[in-house]
């Protein structure tokens, strides 16, 4: 049995009806920039989230960088991330000239490991962006306890977040601001690029309001020089809808996710994600550990069951980022973790059977 390693189509089919009609009025009413179905959806977004307000950009990677420049993030300052993450947590940092520096993760939730934070923290230090990496949440209160005690703002990077909580929290609402990806793949997708920067902070709001639209005040009076990014009004229709349902397609993963833990949670030589007892995990991916990572991905290519790797190689030994002068062995647990991850397929409406080829699949090469 073939098994992709996403598949939508289900999702598609329960969507298309109620987007159907919505789209036609924007195509016919011409509103596709900043149209009001846009506002709604930030609006519906920022309530989903537990937090004041929303602002719709063109992608996870442009709210991340525009969080950072409504924070001020400049030449000359430092921002603390894990360098197990996807490459764009790094660029946003490069784009604002500041200076991205790590700090190592935890062997067992893949995220931020708040012990090695303290040490990370200089004068130069003006941000931590927080990875909720695969979809749980990273030890807010620690870190957050942290970041307070040196007056460093706290953003989450939620791109692979959407809908998941920390006790009891939402995240989204944890730290100073946060960002979410509407990348086709994540649980909340676009039918293209599109992302979104919440906030409680009114000042942070404002300033991502006219960063996100060329600096602008009036009509063609520019306060301060902006960019042209934003959500497109046909984006925030389709995204509603799925809004809507996501908490409802999030129990499906979970579910997906104790099938997987039932059938190979006691399989030797694998080590499935480990859920701490006060958050939630969404199950954006759906990741395993391996001893013997790479041969197993060759056989479950061959098999046809669709796997990938995030991420194969930690940021700091990205070529983009040997400016740095790191080398390997400075973060060993992301390496580790770098070489033994293999995410597995999961999508809402992944069937048993599916998830049983997945597994026996894997049993039988191990
Ligand atoms: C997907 C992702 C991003 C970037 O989002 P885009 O919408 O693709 O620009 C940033 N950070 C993480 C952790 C992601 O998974």
């Amino acid at each position: 049995m073939e098994v992709p390693f996403v598949d939508f189509s289900k999702q598609y089919q329960e969507i298309k009806n109620e987007i159907e009609p919505g789209l036609k009025k924007i195509f016919e009413a011409g509103n596709f920039i900043l149209g009001k179905e846009e506002k709604d959806f930030e609006n519906e977004f920022a309530s989903f989230c537990e937090s004041k307000y929303a602002v719709g950009v063109n992608s996870g990677t442009d709210a991340l960088y525009l969080a950072l420049a409504s924070l001020g993030i400049k030449e000359g300052d430092e921002v603390i991330l894990p360098p197990f993450t996807f490459i764009a947590t790094a660029l946003c940092v490069s784009y604002c000239r500041a200076k991205p520096v790590f700090v190592d993760i935890e062997p067992d939730t893949y995220n931020l490991d708040p012990k090695k934070l303290r040490q990370a923290i200089t004068p130069k230090t003006k941000a931590i962006i927080v990875v909720h990496i695969y979809g749980q949440s990273a030890q807010m209160d620690e870190i957050i306890k942290i970041a307070k005690e040196h007056h460093i703002k706290v953003i989450e990077d939620a791109a692979q977040a959407h809908g998941a909580r920390y006790k009891g929290k939402k995240i989204g609402s944890l730290g100073d601001v946060a960002c979410f990806s509407f990348y086709p793949t994540k649980s909340l997708g676009a039918f293209g690029d599109g992302g979104m920067i919440v906030t409680s902070n009114e000042q942070i709001y404002k300033n991502s309001l006219m960063l996100r639209d060329y600096g602008r005040e009036g009509r063609y009076e520019h306060k301060i020089k902006g960019h042209n990014s934003r959500l497109d009004t046909v984006q925030a229709v389709i995204l509603s809808a799925k809004l809507r349902r996501l908490d409802s397609w999030n129990l499906l993963r979970a579910k997906a996710a104790d099938v997987y833990r039932r059938q190979l949670g006691q399989v030797k030589g694998v080590v499935i994600p480990a859920v701490k007892s006060d958050r939630t995990h969404i199950y954006q991916t759906y990741a395993v550990r391996l001893k013997n990572r790479d041969k197993v991905l060759d056989v479950m290519k061959e098999k046809k069951i669709g796997v990938l790797i995030h991420y194969p190689i930690p940021v700091h030994l990205q070529e983009a980022y040997q400016e740095l002068g790191h080398k390997k062995g400075d973060f060993p647990v992301s390496e580790e973790i770098s070489a033994e991850i293999l995410s597995l397929p999961m999508f809402p409406h992944i069937t048993e059977e599916q998830l049983t080829a997945v597994s026996d699949a894997l049993k039988a090469v191990l």
